[in-house]
């Protein structure tokens, strides 16, 4: 069976202690901590590795350039993709939306149309909005049901002939609804659309396959992941990429450069112009390849067990409303309390040493939709425990006890 305290043990920051307070990190909607074995492979990397990829004849730059290569392959084995060159290194989920806003975008043409959700983070919102604005397209989006559902009822009008894109996120960073993305992808591809996924909140919780999938895109963040801030993924089918315009240029992007033109160079680098973050994607293949060593099915079954504990321990407190209901969620629960203000509630719990996330948690439409100005989140991961849920629930009663 899955053993949470030897997984514990592997996260140093997890004994951390505020006064008397344990940490009680239940932020990982926001970003996730790091193992030792992610620590220990940037530390090594620096001590041991450290020099540019892809451009010296030098041994520590032929020993970065591969390290750094391996972890694109780790990374491409992971999600099934077909080829290591359909991974295109990034700076994270936003940064990868804009690559394929601007790239993809660049093959649209007046009148086309892009379909999002209601649901979606801003990162997922603004890059479609600019390049609709830019490009004279027309950008839709599926509405929300009050259960933090995607409301399917006009897709087939929705989603038509002239849709060119559905960008729509596996899970929402806010409620937690895992979305019935196959069947949107297929949906969508009967209408010969491309499906772009924004992975966020996906990996670190459910096993995903793009090729099981049949994504044409999907986005996410390594910090989110076990892995370093600064550093994510696009993955993208090489025919699509292949017909895609470079989105920065720069070194390593090229082929040949003369004053008067460049050629581009191959994929995965077309899309890599500049000295990458090196390390990071070294950090990233580490934490991938410590994720691949945990069995999927008994965390998601853990995170299952987390959630339902949560959410009977929260339903016992007088006057609380949950945002999102929905029947297939991740472990994350968001929350108000009778008329108290998150931001109170939240600075309350950090006194006693408990991490959450209060506001509107990048996705404002949400919170229009429920005509509120924020949740408290709690997003829980599998180095979680209901130990920390009962320490989260005593804390939550003391807060409301004090603005009572
Ligand atoms: C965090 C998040 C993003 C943005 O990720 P960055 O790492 O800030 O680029 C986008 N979408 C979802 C669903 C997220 O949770």
């Amino acid at each position: 069976m899955f053993n949470v305290n030897s997984i514990r043990e592997e996260f140093p920051i997890l004994s951390k202690k505020f006064g008397k307070y344990p940490l009680v990190y239940f932020d990982n909607g926001a970003t996730s901590q790091k193992p030792n074995f992610v620590i220990d492979r940037i530390d090594q990397y620096y001590k041991e590795e450290n020099a540019n990829i892809h451009r010296g004849v030098h041994t520590l730059s032929q020993v970065s350039t591969e390290n750094y290569e391996n972890a694109r392959q780790t990374i491409a084995s992971f999600l099934n993709a077909k080829e290591k060159h359909e991974i295109i290194f990034t700076k994270g989920t936003t940064d990868g939306i804009n690559l394929v806003a601007h790239s993809f975008g660049a093959l649209m043409s007046l009148g086309d149309e892009i379909l999002i959700s209601e649901m979606e983070h801003h990162s997922n919102i603004v890059p479609w909005q600019m390049l609709a604005e830019a490009k004279g397209l027309v950008l839709r989006y599926i509405p929300m049901t009050t259960s933090g559902e995607l409301d399917l009822k006009n897709i087939d009008t929705l989603l038509n002939e002239k849709t060119k894109l559905v960008a729509i996120t596996h899970i929402s960073n806010s409620l937690g609804t895992i979305n019935p993305i196959a069947d949107l992808i297929e949906l969508a591809h009967s209408k010969n659309a491309k499906v772009l996924i924004d992975g966020a909140q996906s990996l670190q919780h459910i096993q995903v396959d793009v090729q099981a999938l049949d994504c044409d895109f999907l986005v996410f963040s390594g910090h989110k992941i076990f892995a370093p801030t600064g550093t994510g993924i696009l993955y993208g089918k090489e025919d699509l990429l292949n017909k895609m315009p470079p989105y920065q240029g720069g070194g390593d992007m090229i082929k040949t450069v003369t004053m008067e033109k460049t050629t581009f160079n191959s994929l995965p680098h077309k899309f890599e112009a500049g000295t990458p973050n090196i390390s990071g994607g070294i950090g990233l293949g580490a934490a991938i390849e410590w994720l691949s060593q945990l069995n999927l099915n008994e965390i998601e079954v853990y995170e299952r067990s987390l959630l339902q504990y949560i959410t009977a321990e929260l339903s016992k407190i007088e006057g609380i409303r949950f945002f999102g209901t929905a029947e297939e969620k991740c472990s994350t629960v968001s929350f108000l309390i009778g008329e108290f203000h998150p931001y109170d509630i939240g600075t309350l719990l950090n006194q006693q040493g408990i991490a959450v996330r209060t506001g509107h948690h990048c996705t404002q439409p949400i919170m229009d939709f429920y005509k509120i100005p924020g949740t408290i989140r709690a997003s829980l991961s599998f180095y979680n425990t209901k130990e920390e849920i009962d320490l989260f629930i005593q804390a939550l009663n003391k807060a409301i006890k004090m603005l009572s």
